[in-house]
């Protein structure tokens, strides 16, 4: 019986076609890379790439703490291949893989292509294997010149309590980078930045 795909394409022999099954295995086959990459960006070794770390660390070399969005998205990445993993172990009584990295899970996962073509849900694991690679690769890559990125909730303490603004960094082309809230108006030049990253931080793990 012929089905449709979820991109509209007919399928004979299964419920995802041809093109969207290529997709995922191209997905699936840069995983192991991404998640290095991740994992560097995690931990500042190289994420941004030069041209980004010179401008986002100023001259003082202070990096910008803004890796714990990068950890969310290494985090979502875990918990897709994860999730997936356990359904098809559940559905097919598949030995598990030897460890749960995205570098084995994905390569594992690759190997059940098929089976997934002729699953219902097939389609919905190629689309948030789409949707996560894509969120990876926008984080590995964000932007060399991008002028402003926002860092997170403002750790001024004000009369009731934290201040409701969101601190930015401000990343002009030719001065050196500084962050600030525009709700306090408070400003923190880059050799400021250790500290007032930490308390950042510290208020989005409180949220
Ligand atoms: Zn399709
Ligand atoms: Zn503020």
């Amino acid at each position: 019986m012929t089905q449709t795909c979820q991109c509209g394409r007919p399928v004979a022999d299964g419920y995802v076609c041809s093109r969207c099954t290529n997709d995922a295995k191209r997905h699936l086959d840069r995983i192991p890379d991404l998640a290095t990459e991740l994992d560097r960006a995690v931990t500042r070794q190289t994420g941004f790439g030069p041209q980004f770390r010179d401008f986002i660390t100023g001259t003082n070399g202070q990096p910008l703490p803004i890796d714990w969005d990068v950890s969310i998205i290494a985090g979502a990445l875990r918990h897709t291949l994860t999730s997936w993993t356990l359904l098809v172990i559940h559905e097919t009584e598949h030995l598990q893989p030897a460890d749960e990295q995205p570098a084995t899970l994905a390569p594992w996962l690759r190997g059940h292509i098929d089976w997934f073509r002729g699953q219902r849900y097939g389609g919905e694991f190629f689309d948030e294997l789409g949707a996560i690679t894509d969120r990876c690769q926008r984080a590995i890559d964000a932007p060399p010149n991008r002028a402003t990125i926002t860092v997170g909730p403002c750790p001024q303490l004000a009369e009731t309590g934290y201040c409701p603004g969101w601190v930015r960094a401000i990343i002009p082309e030719q001065q050196p980078a500084y962050m600030a809230c525009i709700e306090c108006d408070t400003r923190w030049e880059t050799w400021q930045w250790r500290r007032a990253g930490k308390r950042i931080l510290d208020r989005k793990l409180e949220a």
